[in-house]
């Protein structure tokens, strides 16, 4: 299939649903400079995800893990909405899309207008407290990085850190529950830019193929469940925008 008759594929089916539900991972946000895990210069090349980013690290060696962090919340000042975000958003508001679970901290989504979104993996853009879980803005930790000093909470004297979920911990539990009843009450799922290799969240397509519901999957690579989905091969912020021009132009 060429890639006009995929994307007029997508809008079709898409254009059939009574309840369209997007999960978006990493690569929805590459192209607003944020790189993702997996690709060739990636967050994780060259790096020990084990060693920075999870609790043990956190616990064992904090300086590493907020060296890493660090990088990140600099990476992220100056991210956009990319013109996948944006085409996502807009499907939202014309009441094409009911939801956009994700498993970015980035708060893109957020920022290009979608406004029922699931945050997976929570936020880089709040701290909590490790020992009381008070929740704090995170530019009271970063200020206290750039000090040199370690965040500390002003309610308890525990350390702060992202409010993200880290390896080794599991996924908010009320968030992938409605995260999953989305899924299973899904005509269309609509992936992009997941690798579809890191479960729990790997694992919603699933529940939407189980209970009856198609997959179209947006990536510039291939993806464990390709042979069960309609594939748009390429970058998202090319293909969504007249994605979703087509599907409006329909409405
Ligand atoms: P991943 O790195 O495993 O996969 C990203 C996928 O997107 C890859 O298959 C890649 O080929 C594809 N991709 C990259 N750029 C693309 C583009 N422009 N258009 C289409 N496809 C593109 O990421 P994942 O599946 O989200 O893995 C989950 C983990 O990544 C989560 O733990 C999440 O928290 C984390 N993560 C989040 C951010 C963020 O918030 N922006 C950044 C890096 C990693």
């Amino acid at each position: 299939m060429s890639a006009d008759a995929a994307v007029e594929a997508a809008a079709r089916l898409l254009d059939r649903a009574r309840h369209a539900v997007a999960l978006t991972g990493a690569g929805v946000s590459t192209e607003s400079g944020l790189p993702d895990f997996r690709s060739p210069g990636g967050l994780w090349a060259g790096v020990d995800p084990m060693a920075v980013a999870s609790l043990s690290a956190f616990q064992r060696a904090p300086q590493a893990f907020y060296d890493f962090y660090r990088r990140r919340l600099a990476l992220l000042r100056d991210a956009r909405p990319n013109p996948a975000h944006l085409a996502l958003a807009r499907l939202e508001a014309a009441g094409r899309l009911q939801a956009v679970i994700t498993q970015n901290v980035d708060g893109l989504h957020q920022a290009a207008g979608s406004r029922r979104v699931l945050e997976l993996h929570g936020s880089l853009h709040r701290a909590a407290c490790a020992t009381c879980g008070a929740r704090r803005p995170i530019a009271e930790l970063e200020a206290a990085l750039d000090r040199g000093a370690l965040p500390v909470c002003p309610a308890c004297g525990g350390l702060l850190r992202p409010d993200v979920v880290l390896f080794e911990e599991l996924l908010p539990a009320d968030v992938y529950a409605e995260a999953e009843a989305l899924c299973r009450r899904a005509d269309v799922l609509l992936v992009v830019g997941s690798s579809l290799q890191v479960t729990p969240a790997a694992s919603l397509p699933e529940v939407t193929l189980e209970a009856g519901g198609r997959l179209i999957i947006v990536n510039q690579e291939p993806t464990p469940l390709d042979h069960a989905a309609l594939v748009l091969r390429g970058r998202a912020g090319t293909i969504l925008p007249p994605l979703a021009d087509r599907l409006l132009a329909a409405t």
